[in-house]
């Protein structure tokens, strides 16, 4: 008996794998998905459009839509997987997100392309070719959310944009999970931090606590903290340099914020560093959080949803330990 083919939900959301104008996305899902016919022999393919912008405008409101339609979706038996379209600008937060907050082993496939439609050399429909071989891939189950570019898999924890070149996702000290050859997913790694159905991160909020991003530089002095605390910020992650160092005086600005209720965590400015708590900056005393190997985007994400959990710093520090 002939088994039925996969079913895959494909959400759509712009970027410049959707781009033909140098200003806006213009493409559809539909038109994405339209111009591979070969396709349709993969799976069979559903296609909902949940915006269409760049992916500088990808904002709380548009994760919190994404996160709803992913975890209704994979609750229905018949949908075995989903994949994402993506600008690449912010598509490793998008999907990082995902990664905490999706409640099924699923495969979810977040992909994006670095060149434009119809440009020499357009990646985008053999991305999105990956990312639907992906999907539908009995070995992509539990791996929490996938990023695919340039024949690439990666983990959404590990993946960052390093370039403006075909290669750009990388996963810095750590490396794909896997790739696709001819089409076919070849997994080689498995993601060892608490994702997707394992996540203690999953929240029915309908909005999240505000976190700022605050980049170190040498001279940098504590006055950096007035607008933060000023507008009244949950939240800092600071990009620092070197193991998320900040100089002597800042240490004490924060230190004190710290006190009147902000959370804060040092992240590094660095693409990869594992930061250690207690070197140079005394966490303990001062009640600072550290981002582990995370960067300060991903860092920023996982504290705003801790935050919805808890405001106790040393209960934060678990979650970066183990996310
Ligand atoms: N501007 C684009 C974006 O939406 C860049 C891209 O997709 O590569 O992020």
């Amino acid at each position: 008996m002939k088994s039925s083919p996969a079913k895959i939900l494909v959400l759509a959301t712009g970027g410049s794998i959707a781009q033909t104008s140098p200003t806006d996305p213009t493409l559809l899902g539909d038109d994405l998905v339209d111009a591979i016919p070969e396709l349709r022999n993969m799976a069979s393919i559903l296609v909902e459009q949940i915006v269409q912008i760049s992916s500088s405008n990808i904002s709380v409101e548009v994760w919190l839509k994404l996160a709803s339609r992913i975890n209704n979706a994979l609750a229905e038996d018949d949908i075995q997987g989903v994949v994402v379209t993506h600008g690449t600008d912010t598509l490793e937060e998008t999907a990082y997100f995902l990664n905490l907050v999706v409640e099924s082993e699923k495969p979810v496939v977040v992909v994006g392309a670095m060149r434009r439609p119809y440009s020499l050399g357009a990646d985008g429909s053999a991305n999105l070719s990956n990312a639907v071989a992906i999907a539908c891939n009995p070995n992509a189950k539990g791996k929490g959310v996938l990023v695919t570019l340039n024949s690439e898999i990666h983990s959404a924890r590990d993946v960052t944009k390093t370039t403006s070149n075909l290669d750009a996702f990388k996963a810095p000290g750590l490396g794909p999970l896997g790739y696709v050859r001819a089409g076919k997913p070849l997994f080689y790694r498995m993601p060892t931090r608490m994702h997707t159905s394992a996540s203690k991160l999953h929240f029915s909020n309908s909005s999240l606590p505000r976190v700022a991003i605050l980049y170190s530089y040498a001279g940098v002095t504590p006055d950096i903290f007035e607008a933060t605390t000023a507008s009244g910020y949950d939240g800092v992650v600071w990009a620092g340099t070197g193991n998320g160092n900040l100089p002597k005086p800042l240490r004490v600005a924060a230190g004190e914020a710290v006190k009147q209720g902000l959370v804060f965590v040092r992240a590094s400015r660095v693409n990869f560093v594992v930061v250690e708590r207690n070197d140079e900056v005394d966490d303990d005393t001062l009640g600072f959080v550290t981002a582990d190997s995370l960067n300060p985007q991903k860092a920023r994400i996982l504290l705003m949803l801790a935050l919805t959990k808890t405001t106790d710093p040393a209960k934060i520090q678990e979650f970066f330990d183990t996310h």
